[in-house]
């Protein structure tokens, strides 16, 4: 064990000793514990740009206040004010055998919640669980990404002026650190990464009987169906594809498109990507890819679409190499079994595939695995409906890309191979809480009183439980 996985279990210890010695904390100190995480963010949200945007290269300030800080105080808002409502005991049906008594659910905390998170967007995906995990009333242990290294050293340093280590504490380090600390037996484990590491994370977990979210990725579709103005649907997803260099989960994956429009469709993406980027390589709003190995993957995947005969449309200049940027590409003709048709892009790459029909765009959807996002565009309330009947998805947006996961009162998760269990809002409240059942016997237990011994008022009321 090195010096960061002994101090995650001490940290470990600590937190579960208090979880399993202090009641569950009021209302009262989980606002507190929200409005601090709500504080360290806004007044922070300078130094967490800087940090996040070194860690990439570069990354967009304005990405960071909309696509991070922004959702984070949005869903701090949003359960600050449901959060007494959420936290009320429910009190549910009794049954007239059961009567005069009461049944109702206590949400209580699970105790102790680690939260490993990526490096796309690390402020967000950490602090996002946290948020549920605090509502929950739970303490919380996070693991952010080593690709993000000024983030997570800056991300130790914020939470551990703002919270005592009992309650949340941050864990930094390599690959070798988060195995130890998936390890730990924590009473859930929450992890968003890629499907690979997930199933590992769920392998460990299992050891332990800990429970796990797995936020995870995949190939998330876009479909344009024939009645829908291209342009409008190239913005949207030029739009979601674009931001952060395609470095989103939930970016549109691939484009299924009319197959006589499908040239129309790709020219009009670039069209929009010039627009919003008219530069790449000397641009601050255009991202960074985060590592030269996922830089390479990328270019790899572009070289051999083009060898094998797709037609690749670019919107590049000089230098994007040098400073690790791949500028928006369509990829047209791509083979079934390239790369780009087969894993998860995470990129500025979009390969377009035609279809016929709308049966035959299902189909390519569904022998897949079931993806993390899904985007249709039609003005047809018929087609989008027989879309959402058929392709199953974690999330989805119609007629617009990303706008889903900003939902604070839906929930967000995947399906499958893209991810279990959701969270935001009150489904990451019930996520991180133990439903316990509580049933309270009333003036009289009707159940004890039919005996034993068992005599003729038990088999009356048998005759009655036992009706059809
Ligand atoms: P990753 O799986 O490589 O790493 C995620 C985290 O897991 C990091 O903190 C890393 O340190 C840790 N980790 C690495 N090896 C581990 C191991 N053996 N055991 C336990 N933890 C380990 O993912 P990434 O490259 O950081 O992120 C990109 C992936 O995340 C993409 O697949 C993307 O789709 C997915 N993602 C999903 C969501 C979502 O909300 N569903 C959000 C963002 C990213």
């Amino acid at each position: 064990m090195d010096g960061m996985t002994d101090l995650a279990s001490s940290l470990f210890e600590e937190q579960r000793r208090l979880s399993r010695h202090e009641p569950p904390p009021h209302l009262k100190t989980r606002l507190n514990r929200l409005s601090r995480i709500r504080d360290l963010a806004i007044d922070n949200a300078d130094l967490i740009a800087k940090a996040i945007a070194a860690d990439f290269g570069v990354r967009s300030r304005t990405e960071t206040m909309l696509l991070e800080i922004a959702p984070l105080l949005s869903s701090i808002r949003h359960t600050r004010r449901n959060l007494p409502r959420w936290m009320k005991p429910q009190a549910r049906h009794v049954d007239l055998t059961f009567q005069p008594g009461k049944a109702y659910v206590r949400h209580e905390p699970l105790g102790v919640v680690g939260i490993i998170s990526p490096w796309n967007y690390p402020l967000l995906l950490s602090l996002g669980p946290l948020v549920d995990a605090i509502a929950a009333g739970n303490r919380a242990l996070l693991k952010p990404s080593e690709l993000t290294p000024q983030f997570s050293e800056l991300l130790e340093k914020l939470v551990s002026q703002r919270f005592d280590a009992g309650e949340v504490a941050v864990v930094t380090g390599g690959v070798e650190t988060a195995e130890a600390f998936c390890r730990l037996p924590f009473d859930h484990l929450f992890f968003t990464g890629s499907t690979s590491i997930g199933r590992k994370v769920m392998q460990v977990a299992a050891a332990n009987l800990t429970p796990v979210t797995l936020e995870l990725g995949g190939k998330s579709p876009a479909v344009i169906c024939d009645d829908y103005p291209a342009e409008k649907a190239a913005r949207s997803i030029a739009f979601g594809k674009f931001v952060n260099a395609g470095q989103t989960c939930i970016a549109p994956d691939y484009i299924l498109a009319p197959a006589a429009k499908a040239r129309a469709i790709a020219d009009a993406v670039i069209d929009q990507a010039r627009r919003g980027y008219p530069t790449i390589t000397n641009n601050d709003d255009y991202s960074a890819v985060i590592s030269q190995r996922h830089y390479d993957r990328l270019a790899r995947a572009i070289a051999m679409a083009r060898d094998a005969g797709a037609t690749v449309l670019t919107h590049e200049d000089d230098g994007a190499r040098q400073a690790r940027k791949i500028g928006p590409t369509v990829v047209l003709g791509a083979p079934a079994e390239s790369l780009l048709l087969n894993e998860e892009i995470f990129g500025p790459v979009l390969p377009i595939v035609p279809y016929d029909n709308l049966d035959s765009a299902l189909g390519f959807i569904k022998a897949r695995e079931r993806p993390l996002a899904l985007y249709c565009f039609s003005n047809s309330r018929d087609v989008r409906r027989k879309i959402l009947d058929r392709a199953i998805s974690g999330g989805v947006t119609l007629n617009g890309t990303l706008l889903h996961i900003a939902q604070d009162s839906l929930p967000f998760g995947g399906v499958g191979h893209s991810g279990i269990g959701a969270y935001h809002g009150f489904e990451g409240f019930r996520r991180l809480s133990h439903a316990r059942g509580v049933f309270e016997v009333g003036f009289v237990n009707m159940f004890e009183r039919i005996g034993p011994p068992w005599g003729q008022r038990a088999a009356q009321i048998g005759k009655f439980l036992l009706r059809r």
